[in-house]
């Protein structure tokens, strides 16, 4: 059986949640529809006219791609036009377009994750945050006979972790009264007698971003008809999560040792530096795409190097003054996406049982040559 194209896209949601994504990205579904089956999903960096010919060549029903093919408001689709021919191309072969941008470099274990790691950066935080995660307090009443069926549903939904632990919580046994009203089906007493119950209290901490499933997975679990909870907002800090990665190099370098490293492990054909290739980097950032913008950032973060794509010419320029080497391997070293997300969505839905296939596009985007 295919999986449908809710289905797929439902998982990539879980990895790269819309909610991550920075204000006014273009993410989500752009082109045709999600209701069909999938047979195959190609995923690529850009939507260009050779990486539709490779869905077509494919038997691709959908691509998800790293940056969106509608950016600004399209007035017409004109198919005497290159980018008009692409949209007639797509939905002439039902192909659908599916776009997780700045989402997909924010997620945990995603594309900044992607890049300091085979970096060989040990993380310890972003550049940027872009979204923080509140914390809540779930308190729930239970009668004894549910009261394991509730705890297991809100922690397999997502709730009770805390650092390294999870399956946290904490009961306490009580009475509960109700008294049930006219009309009501109770699952305990009858209509309009006042009941007392033996329940528990449950107590369990979760992110406000899985309020909703676990909500409903508590109420799915509850044999009450109206079950009686609490949600309160915490003072605590919730999880930040953003754009860029900093942190020490598992192994120091000279600048010109780690930029060759740079080079072959982004599988780049070339990489641009700024700085004394002989000084010795020991911490290090990296930003997938474009992050000039970020100059700031990386020197706030107290690196040696700031490894990022489309540098121009002024922010190279402060960054020498600052002192702060910089590597640009180019647009394109979030190629790495392509692989690692095909490998990801393929894997989850064979584990699902499904016969979706999943590939990584091998068309080059990039536009530049190097002569
Ligand atoms: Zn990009």
């Amino acid at each position: 059986m295919f999986a449908s194209g809710h289905f797929v896209i439902g998982l990539m949601e879980r990895f790269a949640p819309r909610h991550l994504a920075v204000e006014n990205d273009r993410i989500g579904l752009q082109v045709g529809t999600l209701g069909k089956e999938i047979r195959k999903a190609l995923v690529a960096l850009d939507v260009t006219d050779a990486v539709v010919d490779e869905a077509i060549a494919a038997g691709a029903d959908l691509i998800i791609a790293h940056h969106a093919i509608i950016y600004h408001p399209l007035k017409a689709i004109d198919t005497s036009t290159p980018a008009g021919r692409v949209f007639e191309k797509l939905i002439k072969n039902d192909i659908a377009v599916y776009v997780a941008h700045t989402n997909l470099d924010v997620a945990e274990g995603g594309m900044n994750d992607w890049m300091a790691e085979c970096l060989g950066i040990e993380s310890e935080g972003c550049l940027e945050p872009v979204h923080v995660d509140p914390l809540l307090k779930l308190v729930v009443y239970v009668p004894e006979t549910h009261r394991q069926a509730v705890q297991e549903a809100v922690w397999r939904a997502g709730a009770g972790h805390i650092g390294r632990y999870d399956c946290c919580s904490f009961e306490v046994e009580g009475t509960g009264t109700f008294r049930p009203g006219e009309g009501t089906n109770p699952h305990i007493g009858t209509q309009g007698q006042l009941e007392r119950v033996k329940e528990y209290r449950i107590e369990t901490i979760l992110p406000e971003s899985l309020q909703e499933p676990i909500v409903r997975a508590m109420l799915e679990a509850h044999p009450y008809e109206e079950p009686a909870y609490d949600i309160f907002p915490l003072v605590l800090p919730g999880k930040t999560s953003g754009l860029g990665r900093f942190g020490r190099l598992k192994e120091p370098a000279t600048l010109e040792a780690f930029a060759l490293r740079v080079k072959e492990a982004l599988d780049v054909p070339f990489v641009r530096i700024v700085g004394d290739p002989d000084r010795v980097v020991r911490r290090a950032a990296v930003l997938g795409g474009s992050g000039s913008r970020y100059m700031r950032h990386a020197l706030r973060a107290g690196v040696d190097v700031f490894v990022t794509g489309d540098i121009d010419y002024h922010t190279a320029q402060d960054a020498l003054a600052a002192g702060l080497a910089l590597v640009d391997p180019g647009h394109n070293a979030e190629n790495i996406m392509k692989a690692k997300t095909a490998e990801r969505l393929a894997a989850e839905l064979a584990a699902a049982g499904y016969l979706t296939e999943v590939i990584p596009s091998s068309v080059p985007t990039d536009p530049f040559r190097v002569m």
